[in-house]
């Protein structure tokens, strides 16, 4: 780069490399945005399958319909809600990832 050109950094580089680095982090560790889940319960024909592939996210009431015990799973019960998005009989579960 020639001498008379000076480049001039706003705020100087490791300040932002700090500035960014924990929430990155904590981002990360968290396992990105939360997933949250939500059941329609009129369309539920209790079946049961979403309680069988994620207890600890899926109950079911008296009458078998589905309730939700946790609606933003943890990282490792993500996969086992999805399958029982995709394996539900009456499409009654959805989620945003
Ligand atoms: S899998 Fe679907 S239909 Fe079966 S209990 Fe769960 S929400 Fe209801």
């Amino acid at each position: 780069m020639p001498a008379h050109i000076r480049v001039r950094f706003r705020f100087p580089p490791d300040r932002v490399r700090k500035a960014a680095a924990p929430r990155t982090a904590g981002r990360l560790r968290r396992g990105g945005r939360p997933m949250r889940v939500a059941i329609e319960p009129d369309r539920c024909v209790a079946s049961g399958q979403c309680v069988t592939l994620s207890p600890t996210v899926f109950d079911q009431d008296d009458d078998g319909v589905a309730v939700l015990i946790k609606e933003q799973p943890d990282v490792p019960e993500r996969e086992s809600v999805r399958e029982a998005i995709r394996v539900c009989p009456a499409a009654a579960i959805a989620a945003t990832d």
